[in-house]
Formats: C-alpha cells, sequence, structure tokens
C-alpha cells in the first residue's frame, strides 16, 4: 500500500501566523496607507462578466504590463498566485524531489515550507559578507534562494557579492532564486541582470508597496529558458480576472501614488530607527518596510503578548540566528509608529 501522507509532510503543519484583530497592526509588512487607488476603481466597477468566466489562460495582459514596466521581453516575465505562488512553481520546475534547496539563514520563513510541500530538503546555511559566495553552493543544491532587502532582518546584499555567487551558480547550472518583495522601499534591484543570465530568477510582488496582498498577486522575471519552465510548473489559470486587471491598472498608473508611499516609508523607517536608538535599541538597518529591533535578552514572545495587549501587533523572532529574541515591526504612518514606541517604552520599563 502507499503510505499516506507523503513522507515529506509528516512533520508540516499548516502556517498559523496570529491574525487576531488589533487596532494597530504592524506585524506582517503588508500595507497600512491603503490599497492602490487604480486597483480599487477597478473592484468598484466589477461586473458579473468578471464573476461568470474564466480569467486569461496564463495573465498575458498582467505579463504584458510588467514587461512594460520593466522594459524588459514578454518572454522574460512569469506570474503567479502571489510570489509564494512563484517560489511554490519554482521550486517545483528546478528541482526533483529529495533535491536541496540551499538559503542564507535566518530568511523568509514560508521558503522551508515550499520546499517540503515539493518534497525536498531545505538546506540553511549560515554566511557572513566576507565569506566565498560559492560556499553556497558547495553541495550542489537544485535551487538557492536569496532574499533582498531581507526578510526579517532588512539586510540587502551587496551586488559584488551577488555577482560573485551568480558566476557560480552558472557554472553548476543551480538556479538561483531573488526574492525582491520589498525592492520598492530600497534602491536598485536585479532585474535588467536576471533578464540577461541564464539562472537568476526575480521574484517580485504587489503585496507590500503597491497594498494589493488580498488579491494575490506576484511575479517574476528573468531568462526565457527558466521563465518557459515555470509557467509550466505554475498551471492555468492562477490569478484572477479581477486580480489580472487591478493589478495591470496599478503597473499601469502615472499618478506616483506608489512614489509617495514608498517615499514616506523611507522617511518613516529613518524616523523610527533614531527613536529607538535614542531609546538604547540597536535596530538592524533596514532596506525594506519594517524594522527588526533586537530585544537585548527580554523573550520576543512575551514582549510581542505585552504590545498585543495595548493594542499593537508586531511579530516575534524567537532566537532567531546570529541576533537573538527580536521582533520585526511593519513601516506604519507616523501615528502608528507612535503607538508602538509608547507601548514599547510601557511594556520594557
Ligand atoms: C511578503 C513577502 C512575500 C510576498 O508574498 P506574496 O505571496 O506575494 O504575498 C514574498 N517574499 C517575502 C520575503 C515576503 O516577505
Amino acid at each position: 500500500m502507499t503510505p499516506f501522507p507523503r513522507e515529506a509532510y509528516r512533520g508540516l503543519t499548516r502556517y498559523a501566523p496570529d491574525r487576531r484583530p488589533v487596532e494597530v497592526d504592524l506585524s506582517d509588512n503588508t500595507s497600512r496607507r491603503g490599497a492602490h487607488p487604480a486597483a480599487v476603481k477597478i473592484m468598484q466597477g466589477a461586473s458579473a462578466e468578471d464573476l461568470t468566466r474564466y480569467p486569461s489562460v496564463y495573465s498575458e495582459q498582467l505579463r504584458l504590463a510588467v514587461a512594460e514596466t520593466f522594459e524588459v521581453p514578454l518572454d522574460s516575465v512569469s506570474t503567479g498566485c502571489g510570489s509564494d505562488g512563484l517560489l511554490d512553481s519554482a521550486f517545483r520546475a528546478a528541482g526533483e524531489p529529495g533535491e536541496e534547496i540551499a538559503f542564507l539563514t535566518p530568511t523568509f520563513s514560508m521558503v522551508e515550507t515550499f520546499a517540503r510541500m515539493n518534497g525536498m530538503t531545505p538546506r540553511p546555511v549560515r554566511q557572513t559578507d566576507e565569506d566565498d559566495p560559492s560556499a553556497l553552493l558547495a553541495e550542489a543544491p537544485a535551487l538557492l534562494y536569496l532574499c533582498s532587502p531581507n526578510n526579517p532582518t532588512g539586510k540587502i546584499l551587496q551586488k559584488p557579492w551577488i555577482e560573485r555567487l551568480l558566476v557560480a551558480a552558472e557554472s553548476l547550472g543551480t538556479i538561483v532564486l531573488l526574492d525582491e518583495a520589498y525592492a520598492d522601499f530600497a534602491d536598485g534591484d536585479f532585474v535588467q541582470e536576471a533578464v540577461r543570465s541564464t539562472r537568476l530568477l526575480i521574484l517580485r510582488t504587489m503585496s507590500k508597496a503597491y497594498g494589493l496582498a488580498g488579491l494575490r498577486v506576484g511575479f517574476a522575471l528573468g531568462p526565457p529558458d527558466v521563465i518557459r519552465e515555470i509557467e509550466k510548473s505554475r498551471g492555468p489559470y492562477q490569478i484572477s480576472r479581477l486580480g489580472e486587471a487591478a493589478a495591470v491598472a496599478a503597473l499601469r498608473d502615472e499618478e506616483q501614488w506608489l512614489d509617495g508611499v514608498i517615499q514616506e516609508v523611507k522617511h518613516e523607517r529613518e524616523r523610527l530607527q533614531e527613536e529607538l536608538k535614542g531609546r538604547g535599541w540597536r535596530p538592524l538597518p533596514s532596506g525594506g518596510n519594517f524594522i527588526l529591533v533586537p530585544l537585548e535578552g527580554r523573550p520576543s514572545r512575551e514582549v510581542t503578548a505585552a504590545l498585543r495587549v495595548k493594542g499593537v501587533a508586531v511579530r516575534p523572532f524567537p532566537a532567531l540566528p546570529g541576533v537573538g529574541d527580536s521582533i520585526r515591526v511593519s513601516i506604519g504612518p507616523r501615528n502608528e509608529l507612535d503607538r508602538f514606541l509608547v507601548a514599547l517604552d510601557e511594556v520594557t520599563a
């Protein structure tokens, strides 16, 4: 008899973040500045046909809008049900069950989950900037996952380091996934390098800066040979009609709404850094719409629970490798960050 469930699923549990409603939710890095207005307009104008008809099979309008926005060829773009959907398709396309997915730790927690969901073996690697990047590829993993700016540390990977890594990856044939979920809040990205590479794939999402997490839209940019395989493992009808139309409208919008959001996030991020430092904390520098604050020996779950009692949610990171117990705080608007600071003062007094 075939065993049930499959071997790799025995230790796997459902994702269970704390999503109880709270006044000031700074726990999941989604937008606290509303949804992109061009997307909202599409949703308000929805017709019955948007519900009765199937969406386009491979989200062709969205691919086109992404290609135009990033000035890359159409066959360098794939799309998915959030960038989570693309992680899943990329893992499936690049590796056989049993093969390894290497990643720098700490990083996005879903990587391990998606590796296991596909019967692959997650291989966390601790590494410093000074280390030779090709060491990451020592065991010849099927795939290497990187995240820059990294969730949850906020760290931006340096360009020369990525370039050295890519040379090694290309000679081994290893696919490198670079998750740029937060690149909108940093300066610079690797999109053009990816499109010209043979092995680099960039993942992007509409869930953060665009404020569209509820729609589940993500996209990938990379060399056509890799994109073609991702499209196969992605499968048809992954994005709803309204999701695609709203994402296209947001990408095509020229009213600079996004620029305003990004500037405000960057400004408030710097202000929060200074406020925290002024109180004696040592927050990590961040290129994302969040800041990681090491708690200097305090237990992160207790601090998080105490903040919640005061109406503020953050994400706890117990015993984070190389950092210790920490909380991650999303960069909400000024009044929400002030609420957080007051609450933090009170619970850590
Ligand atoms: C939030 C986040 C995403 C976005 O995932 P979606 O499925 O597009 O909502 C992807 N990668 C990282 C590192 C994230 O933090």
